[in-house]
């Protein structure tokens, strides 16, 4: 089957990514990208809790009540496939079935999919800055090739990667970086400095977490730089969902997960102007 629209979300079996999925079904509809059917890929790294969140949306009554999903006659279908954003060969057998199934390109990625571990040293910090940085770049790479010529990738970074949490000479050379490669160099410093224990005299902050999304931001800057400079439409946007009520926050955020959604959902649906290397949040462009 042949769809107008098809979508990705990484992460998307609870808190902001399900709600995503969720807020990209009821949307649609309403959004001047609309045309004609469109395909979610609700992407978890677990089987089971995938497919219990996508029977959870089948049953969702708001959904139904907007008859927003294809057996209630609307024209969206939700599909579930596996995909563990930390396993290559995961992304390689996803990226195969998008490349097999999707031959004209799919119309964005969002990748939500993201840890916050407790506790902080080297070896936390490596597996944090894996997750959240250096796979979901990897991802962003897979799918590049992938998308149709005005596709769009939207990273799930937070405020928490802001700038103002590091020295003068950090920050300017997080400003200065021009290429994905100027901002890992960025990262694997951190790492040296942690390992050293000395990052708050390196200008860092003790925390793993905001750099890997500082990371992130960055490098989808300088992502969006590369693309534009090859001369591509694709647009690269990273974004901040606000402080979010869900595992990840302990119980503590103050927004639904279904406000959270409302900025990457935007970032992918509506019509931006051709934005690109901006970061977001409340549904703008923000200062880095
Ligand atoms: P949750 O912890 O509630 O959900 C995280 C999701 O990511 C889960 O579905 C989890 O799957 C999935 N995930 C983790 N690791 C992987 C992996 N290797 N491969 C695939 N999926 C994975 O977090 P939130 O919903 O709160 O956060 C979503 C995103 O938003 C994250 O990137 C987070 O950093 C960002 N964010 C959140 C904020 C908030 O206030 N909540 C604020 C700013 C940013 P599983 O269930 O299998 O663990």
């Amino acid at each position: 089957m042949t769809y107008n629209r098809v979508g990705v979300v990484t992460g998307a079996n609870k808190g902001i990514g399900l709600a995503i999925v969720r807020q990209l079904a009821l949307q649609y509809p309403k959004s001047p990208l609309n045309s004609g059917s469109f395909l979610i890929y609700l992407t978890a790294r677990d089987r089971g809790r995938g497919e219990a969140a996508l029977e959870d949306l089948r049953n969702d009554a708001q959904l139904k009540q907007a008859q927003a999903l294809k057996s209630d006659s609307g024209q969206t279908e939700i599909q579930y496939h596996q995909l563990d954003i930390t396993d290559q060969k995961s992304l390689e057998t996803f990226a195969a079935h998008i490349k097999q199934m999707h031959g004209d390109g799919i119309d964005f990625i969002i990748n939500n999919a993201g840890i916050a571990m407790n506790g902080f040293n080297a070896e936390l910090a490596k597996i944090t800055l894996g997750c959240n940085y250096y796979n979901t770049m990897e991802v962003c790479h897979t799918f590049v090739p992938l998308l149709k010529p005005q596709g769009r990738i939207v990273n799930l970074a937070s405020m928490a990667g802001h700038l103002s949490k590091y020295s003068d000479d950090v920050r300017k050379r997080f400003l200065a970086a021009k290429t994905e490669g100027d901002i890992s160099g960025i990262m694997k410093d951190f790492i040296s400095a942690v390992e050293a224990g000395n990052e708050k005299e390196a200008g860092y902050p003790s925390a793993a977490y905001a750099v890997s999304k500082a990371g992130l931001i960055g490098a989808s800057k300088a992502l969006s730089r590369a693309e534009q400079e090859k001369g591509s439409k694709i647009l690269v946007n990273a974004c901040c969902p606000g402080y979010v009520n869900t595992d990840m926050t302990k119980g503590n955020g103050t927004k639904s997960p279904d406000e959270g959604a409302q900025t990457p959902v935007l970032l992918a649906l509506a019509d931006i102007k051709g934005a690109t290397g901006e970061f977001w949040q409340n549904e703008k462009p923000i200062e880095w």
